[in-house]
């Protein structure tokens, strides 16, 4: 599905640096790399606070902290998408509403989030799913209009872009009170293990996610709240900022494999293939094309004896998976999410794909569904 070690042979010699910099000063915690990275991705982002982490789930985590909810205090989400979400807010005894996602986009619908608000609700965590930004414009009205608060999951579209309230265009992950994004190596920009990072324009928010990651402490062995211990480590800051440094050539690369796979099979009968909302703020870190339930797991069968990799994200919504059963959701709560969790299927898409592995992967899934 990606190619990391083809990826890090092309870099090798800036990676390897990189590294044997942070070996020589031995500051594996907290070090100057660490440092270098936060101003590159704020420079990159164009805020003036990026707060490094562990991984995306403490991201996510740390940043609902820093909001000083209270139990029982409602957050809106997406049924479709990683677990994540849902986990932290039950750790924090926060209550998840899952609301059902826009057909074309995947993404969570504006108009099902305003059915589900209430007075208890208190944020709503978009999820910019598979390299396209949700509809931000639209949940910050609804978020001003019942004073709620935003945090962007932006862990699979960091460098994407999409329109704030006023149709200004910024990166994704900057709009919200608080963006979160993760670095697992194959995410957009990636490490080489975890890694993860909080975003925001507020210097108050900043400054309480700086201390959370780190024990509470601003000073060491000074506790002010109480936190946990989630930073970056400097080799991984070091692997990350030579690859920020590339991260628009990567999503260049990326869309020219799209442009392909856009052509090859966009007017196949049996194949729906991505739809980007609009031209360049798509930056696919998936390609995901729906085919009917009925081949789905057939095709993909198929495909695996060819030897072409394909994934599901997600078989199970959220709202039907065991460790959530307790929330008392039902089939047929969210058709839409459950349909498309019975016909996505994600092709292999990455920075190191050539035109012979594409062709090959075309006509194979090409004469797949033909004889289906
Ligand atoms: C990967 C991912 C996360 C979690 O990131 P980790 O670094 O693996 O903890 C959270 N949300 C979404 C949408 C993700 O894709």
């Amino acid at each position: 599905m990606v190619d990391i070690r083809s990826q890090y042979l092309r870099l090798q010699p800036d990676i390897d640096n990189g590294i044997a910099g942070v070996l020589e000063t031995a500051a594996f915690i907290k070090g100057p790399a660490v440092k270098k990275f936060r101003e590159d991705l704020a420079d990159y982002l164009g805020v003036p606070y990026v707060i490094p982490c562990a991984n995306g789930t403490d991201a996510l985590q740390v940043a609902l902290m820093a909001l000083n909810l209270n139990p029982g205090d409602e957050v809106i989400t997406t049924n479709f998408t990683f677990i994540s979400t849902v986990e932290v807010l039950v750790l924090l005894r926060l209550k998840p509403v899952l609301v059902d996602v826009d057909p074309l986009t995947f993404n969570i619908d504006p108009d099902k989030i305003r059915e589900a608000v209430t007075p208890r609700t208190k944020a709503i965590i978009p999820v910019h799913l598979f390299g396209q930004p949700a509809d931000l414009k639209s949940i910050s009205e609804i978020a001003i209009e019942h004073g709620l608060a935003i945090i962007e999951d932006n862990a699979q579209s960091l460098g994407a872009k999409c329109n704030d309230l006023d149709g200004v265009r910024k990166m994704a992950g900057t709009i919200g009170n608080i963006g979160t994004t993760s670095f697992f190596p194959t995410k957009p920009l990636a490490c080489y293990g975890d890694g993860g990072a909080l975003i925001t324009r507020d210097s108050k928010l900043a400054e309480t996610m700086d201390m959370i990651i780190n024990h509470g402490a601003k000073v060491k062995y000074h506790h002010e709240i109480i936190g946990v211990n989630s930073r970056l480590d400097s080799i991984q800051a070091a692997i990350l900022s030579v690859n920020l440094k590339n991260l628009d050539d990567f999503i260049a690369r990326r869309r020219r494999v799209a442009a392909i796979y856009d052509e090859r099979l966009g007017s196949v009968p049996g194949i729906s293939t991505p739809f980007a909302a609009e031209k360049n703020t798509h930056i696919y870190h998936q390609y995901t094309v729906q085919l009917d339930p009925s081949i789905r797991d057939s095709v993909q069968k198929q495909l695996k004896e060819k030897e072409i990799p394909s994934l599901i994200y997600y078989p199970v919504p959220l709202s039907l998976q065991k460790a959530f059963n307790f929330a008392g959701y039902r089939e047929g709560d969210f058709p839409v999410t459950e349909n498309l969790c019975k016909s996505v299927l994600s092709l292999p898409i990455h920075t190191e794909m050539d035109p012979e592995q594409m062709d090959y992967i075309c006509t194979n899934l090409l004469n797949i569904i033909e004889h289906e």
